[in-house]
């Protein structure tokens, strides 16, 4: 963990990286910002920066957590940050919440990339309207916002961590790590335009993305039955269908349908993924 500090007033901004260790692209975008800062060749003009390469060992390892941990975006909720940590993710998600604490950051961004194929998109707890979290969407190119009021994802994420605390934390996925335009390159560009955007890079005007599709997740469906099957060309992420679209069916034939117009998110597509009562697909609705 990096803090720069600019001496003058402004935002204390932090931009994690590597939450999951083999997570290429943000990773070599957030060492090449710390390189910069570093060697002088980038200073930023107001507040504080705080950087952090959040799995470290398992970056070392190349893999998504260390071996035999947990994934560390797991370990932001109440239950792992009260206990007596014993695994690395858990001592680490206690240390990076520490420092947070002490520089308490209005504003975070935590940089990552899809082992599934599909474009950019952001996620945040609070809903749509969050004032202080818009103004941050904006820096970023991404055209998807997926908030998350109710926290069915667990409030165990690191940017839930900042979001339940009233503070702007949003999770930035920045792409398929595969694909051609996920390149550190392009991680390093949305890191600097968020510095930008708050004033940190001297005579740097940013580049405001307004054009999204704000969606919040109003509606979970959950497995009922034995055997359910995907329908052809149906469960993508953030596929967009219109209200009673069939998305499968049961072992026993009962369909599953939309209750309403809404956005695919995470659909579960791999059988050994679907649990009885546990989420099917999450449904984001536009905004
Ligand atoms: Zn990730």
């Amino acid at each position: 963990m990096w803090l720069a500090e600019s001496g003058e007033p402004g935002t204390t901004l932090a931009l994690s990286f590597g939450v999951h260790g083999n997570e290429r692209p943000p990773i070599d975008a957030g060492l090449a910002l710390v390189a910069e800062l570093e060697s002088g060749a980038l200073a930023i003009a107001r507040g504080r920066l705080l950087l952090i390469h959040s799995n470290p060992r398992a970056t070392e390892e190349d893999r998504r957590w260390s071996e035999g941990g947990v994934d560390l975006n797991r370990c932001f909720g109440k239950a792992v940050q009260a206990k007596q940590p014993e695994l690395y993710e858990e001592q680490r998600a206690q240390e990076v919440a520490r420092v947070l604490e002490r520089h308490d950051p209005e504003v975070l961004v935590d940089f990552h990339c899809t082992v599934e194929p599909g474009d950019p998109f952001m996620m945040q707890h609070p809903g749509v309207d969050h004032a202080p979290s818009r103004a941050v969407l904006r820096l970023l190119s991404a055209r998807v916002l997926l908030s998350d009021p109710e926290l069915n994802f667990g409030n165990v994420s690191l940017d839930e961590w900042m979001g339940t605390r009233g503070k702007v934390g949003i999770c930035f996925e920045t792409g398929w790590i595969q694909s051609p335009d996920c390149t550190p390159e392009f991680v390093l560009g949305e890191m600097k335009n968020v510095l930008a955007g708050h004033g940190m890079l001297a005579g740097v005007e940013p580049r405001l993305h307004d054009d999204k599709t704000l969606l919040q997740l109003d509606h979970v469906i959950r497995c009922e039955g034995d055997g359910f099957r995907w329908r052809d060309g149906v469960g993508s992420n953030l596929q967009a269908l219109e209200k009673g679209t069939v998305l499968g069916a049961y072992a026993d034939g009962t369909e599953v349908a939309l209750p309403v117009d809404a956005t695919l998110i995470f659909p579960k597509k791999k059988p050994e993924l679907v649990e009885h009562g546990k989420p099917l697909v999450y449904l984001g609705v536009r905004h």
